[in-house]
């Protein structure tokens, strides 16, 4: 747990900002890389138990300012955490390892929350004056502690707590196969971020089963209940939805930058919700006036900046017209009405295990710290939302699809 105390020196304010750019030991890494599953060590990122532990200590140590409450169980028992800080109008949430292999975004927000919690620094107040910031670190722990995708839930068990589903075949993203290296057959579980609708009342019906893709979720696992209940009990609390929500992932482990050829530390992504669905008598018509696609590239550039301009490789993440996706849950919200921002680190745990770990953590907390700063100041509403198209896009997108986000 050294990483944690880091973050203040790293994160005071603009003027030390250098120190939170890319280390040049490390800036240029040559070395094979392969999207072929394997043992890898893992034991440098944080684990639940770390986790518990730590959030433990900012409540403490914040004075107050870092408040820790339980949104939900997984079906293991483990409680699902939200950690918020700040006291501002904008509200900003993040959540990280919805998939359990997909582990530095856990590590940045607690090191994030470690410095709005605890900084006196001006730059900390005014962050904490304009923002409430709200961290799900870990939404699926029982993926996370066994180190994969899925969550940790058999379809019988889905349809005992849903009797209605009884004689439907699993959701498509039931996972009861070797995936990822892991062995799911005897342990099966859900791609969470496959189970969120935008319709936040949602409750499972028969008909909606086995689903697809291109259609929405259901909140069938208590995962995506537990982010759907942050979402839904701030949106009470403030009378309007979320400003902001990022999601914290991990994609190929070769993926490139287009053009320079470097390999990626972060990719960024706006909702998978193609256009030509929006238009009248299409399937999300009743969501046009809604939608925040301008204002998601708008955050998503500002994470852009962020990273590169201390030093870290960027990209946008590959996202074809019409790739649709409206069970995801960054798609779910921003069909409500918030922007949202994916991050997809380079590589998983099976294909680089913790390999630049303390880099990609330094870079994802770039990119939500000049996210944070172009909120609290109202700049990143004056960011051309065009400009997203003419990011340097992600090369070796043929072995990204591969490899699931
Ligand atoms: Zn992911």
């Amino acid at each position: 747990m050294s990483v944690f105390g880091r973050l203040v020196p790293v994160m005071v304010g603009l003027a030390v900002l250098p120190l939170v750019s890319a280390p040049a030991a490390v800036a240029a890494p040559v070395q094979a890389c392969s999207e072929e599953p394997r043992e890898l060590p893992i034991n440098e990122f944080t684990d639940y138990r770390e986790m518990v532990r730590e959030l433990g200590r900012l409540e403490r140590v914040s004075k107050g300012r870092v408040a820790v409450k339980e949104v939900g169980r997984s079906t293991r028992g483990r409680v699902i955490h939200q950690a918020s800080v700040g006291t501002g109008p904008k509200v900003f949430v993040v959540s990280s390892e919805i998939h359990g292999n997909e582990k530095t975004g856990t590590d940045a927000l607690l090191r994030i929350l470690d410095y709005l919690g605890t900084s006196e620094s001006r730059d900390a107040e005014r962050l904490r004056k304009t923002i409430t910031f709200v961290a799900v670190p870990k939404l699926n722990p029982d993926g996370a502690e066994l180190d994969r995708r899925g969550n940790d839930l058999s379809w019988a068990e889905v349809q005992q707590r849903f009797p209605q589903l009884k004689d439907r075949p699993p959701a498509w993203n039931y996972l009861s196969d070797v995936i990822q290296g892991d062995d799911y057959r005897k342990r099966p579980g859900f791609d969470v971020n496959r189970d969120f609708n935008p319709e936040l009342n949602y409750v499972p019906r028969a008909e909606d089963f086995p689903g697809a893709p291109d259609q929405p979720g259901w909140f069938i696992t208590p995962e995506a209940r537990a982010l759907r209940s942050v979402y839904v009990s701030l949106a009470e609390q403030r009378g309007k939805v979320p400003d902001v929500y990022v999601d914290l992932h991990h994609q190929g482990a070769c993926v490139r930058q287009e053009g320079s050829d470097r390999l990626l530390d972060v990719g960024i992504d706006y909702p998978p919700l193609p256009d030509k669905f929006f238009e009248p008598g299409q399937k999300y018509a009743k969501y046009r006036d809604v939608y925040t696609k301008d204002e998601s590239r708008q955050l998503a550039i500002s994470g852009f900046n962020g990273m590169t301009s201390r030093g870290f490789v960027g990209a946008r993440y590959p996202h074809a017209a019409d790739r649709d996706l409206p069970g995801q849950a960054r798609c779910s919200f921003a069909l409500n009405g918030t922007g949202t921002v994916l991050f997809e680190v380079r590589g998983q745990t099976q294909t680089l295990g913790q390999q630049h770990r303390e880099r990609f953590t330094r870079a994802v907390m770039a990119g939500l710290y000049n996210m944070l700063r172009d909120v609290s100041t109202g700049a990143v509403e004056y960011i051309d939302p065009e400009a997203f198209d003419r990011l340097p896009g992600t090369a070796d997108s043929a072995a990204l699809a591969r490899v699931l986000e």
